[in-house]
This record gives structure tokens, sequence and C-alpha cells, in this order.
């Protein structure tokens, strides 16, 4: 439980006191048959679908379907095109420029800085520790009274590896700020998802999205879970119509075939351990980080000569290895059974 979080003292002030776009949308919900409020063409789409009138604003059907899926109430979710549009609307309703700070554990996704960067908001980095989990002590010295947003990914992007919950729920407990997990890989975890404890955490936001496990990523569907008051905030924030209507079609759609989704996240973490326990038998693979994610990340000999290798045989695989804690370590995203055949047999080509 945090009892000490105040939601208002937390927000920029123009944006507590912002009144929100009001579109024709918006101002008239009932049933019509003449809509002349929007300055829609009457006369129909080039397409066969109505593409001429403007989506929901608030995504009402997909949210419906989603909460069913997730076990969310509607009322605490929040769309975004991509989950990097909500970590923006993030930046926008919390940190003054120039003024705030938020905390970042690298390593980790990059966006956060980049947002950051953009927003022109003080980056605060507290290295996660040797074995990729929170360093509480130096967290809790890099925070003062500026501090606005802590990110945590969980299973972590580049590392595969999930953050331990008592850490993370330490964290909740006694930081005044928002803590925002980022679950994109939740799907190929083996451990359960925070938005089970929206109702205890008034200061937490989770973010999933449809981009990875789901395989929708060039529709921009993010998604991020929160008390209804923090919900109200980052509606007042967004572009009016930020989801489109084909994305919004098209995920509705995507959402009943759940077991299919079901089937291709079991076929991935097969193949992820049987990655993983095949590259450990190589002389040249020094570590392996244990994955709850769909990659993993491989400390190896001659990382950038490989990396080259791969890449001339038509294997991308993305080089991590200058990047701090990750020296050394190629991020292999795991692919179908016979990519990963293709993927082994070059490493074994390589090291030959
Ligand atoms: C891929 C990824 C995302 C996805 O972002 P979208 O904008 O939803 O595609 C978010 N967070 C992390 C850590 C990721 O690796």
């Amino acid at each position: 439980m945090n009892t000490s979080f105040d939601l208002n003292s937390l927000l920029r002030a123009n944006i507590r006191g912002l009144v929100p776009y009001s579109s024709a949308r918006d101002e008239f919900k009932g049933e019509g048959s003449v809509f002349l409020d929007a300055n829609e063409n009457a006369f129909g789409s080039p397409l066969d679908h109505a593409y001429n009138r403007y989506p929901d604003p608030l995504q009402k059907k997909v949210k419906v379907k989603l909460s069913e899926i997730k076990g969310v109430p509607a009322e605490n979710i929040f769309l975004g095109n991509g989950s990097d549009e909500a970590i923006d609307i993030l930046f926008r309703a919390f940190c003054n420029p120039g003024v705030d700070n938020v905390i970042l554990v690298p390593p980790t996704y990059g966006m956060y800085e980049v947002s950051a960067n953009i927003n022109d908001v003080e980056v605060r980095k507290v290295n996660l520790t040797p074995d990729y989990q929170l360093d509480l002590d130096a967290i809790a010295g890099a925070i003062d009274g500026h501090t606005k947003l802590l990110f945590i990914c969980s299973p972590n992007n580049p590392t595969g590896n999930s953050i331990r919950r008592q850490d993370i729920e330490t964290i909740l407990a006694n930081f005044d700020g928002i803590v925002v997990i980022d679950e994109a890989y939740i799907n190929f975890s083996k451990y359960k998802s925070f938005t089970y404890e929206l109702a205890e955490f008034p200061n937490l936001v989770v973010l999933q999205t449809l981009s990875k496990a789901w395989g929708l990523a060039a529709l921009r569907l993010g998604m991020a879970f929160a008390s209804t008051d923090i919900i109200a905030v980052l509606n007042k924030i967004k572009p009016p119509y930020n989801i489109n209507q084909a994305t919004q079609d098209l995920v509705l759609e995507a959402l009943n075939n759940v077991d299919a989704v079901n089937t291709w996240i079991k076929e991935t973490v097969n193949e992820r351990e049987r990655l993983h326990k095949e590259l450990s038998t190589l002389a040249q693979v020094a570590h392996i980080t244990p994955s709850d994610a769909n990659f993993i990340l491989v400390k190896l000999e001659d990382p950038r000569g490989l990396y080259i290798f791969l890449t001339n045989e038509g294997i991308i695989v993305r080089d991590r290895s200058k990047i701090e804690l990750c020296e050394g370590s190629l991020r292999i995203t795991v692919g179908t059974p016979a990519e990963n055949k293709t993927l082994l047999a070059a490493v074994r080509q390589f090291y030959k």
C-alpha cells in the first residue's frame, strides 16, 4: 500500500488546469442519422469501410474486449499509438521541462531516455546490479523532491530477465512518484502481471503492447493500465483520435484469436529454451541470461565478428556488445524453428 501518494500535487500545473479539446464526437454521443457536425465527407470514402467518419476517441469496443482478456476494468485502460505514445504522454503529464527528473535503471529500453530528452527532462541513471536486478539503495539515493517517474522494464529489454517482484513492491510502497512497469514481454514470462496490483498502488502504471506476442506491431496499439484518476489525465492530454479506425477494427478482430496467440507463445518459449541450451554447449559462449521474454542476451567471443558474419548470411540480430553491463553480448530474438536452426548452423560455422 502507498498512503502518501498525491496525484494532484504530482501533475504539472498546466495539465492540472488544462481544458481538453472537445471533439464533435465528445459533444454529441446519442443516436443520430444525419451527421453534419464534424465536417466529414458525407458521400462516403473511396474504401468499402466507413472511413469517412472519425473513430471513437475512447475506443470503447476495443477496451471492453481487452478488459475481458486482461481481467482489468475498461475504465482502468488507456490506449496509445504504441506504448511509445503512452510513455511520451506520461512525461508531458508529470514532468516540468528543465525542472523535474526521472529515474531509469539501465541497461533497459531506449525509448524512456529519448522521450525524456524530447521533453527536456533530466534523466538519473541507476544501473542494474551485475545480475540485472534493482539497486534499491542507489535508487533511494537518486530520488529527490523533483523525481516524478521511475521506469522498470520487466521482463527487461535487452537482458530478458524479470525484475524481483519484492523489490518492485518496495519501490511502489515507498516512492511517491509514478512507477511505470513496462510489461511488453509479459506474455512470455512465468510470472504474473502487475495489473493485479492496481487497487493496492495508486502510483502504479503498467504498460503492455500488442506489438510483441500478439504479432500486431504494424497496427500500433499500446496499453496503459492505471487508476481511473491517472487514466483521466492521460485521456485529457492525448490527441483526440490517436487510435485510427482501421486499427480499432483489426484489433477487435485479432482479439478473437487468443488461442492462436497462446500457441505461438508456447512455441516461442520452447524455442527460447532450446536456443539457450544449444548455444550454451558452444565453448565460445560465456553466458546466457535466463530469459522470460522472446529473445535472449548471449555473451560470447568476438560478438562484432559474429554479428557481421551473421549479417552477411542474411541473419540480423542486435549488437548490444558496447552497452554498459551487456559488454560482449548479442541480443537474439527467438524465431520460428526453421529460423533458429539457420541461426544455430551459422553460429557454429563462424566459430569452426
Ligand atoms: C518493443 C517494446 C515496446 C513496444 O512499444 P510499442 O510502441 O507498443 O510497439 C515497449 N517497451 C519495450 C520494453 C519494448 O521492448
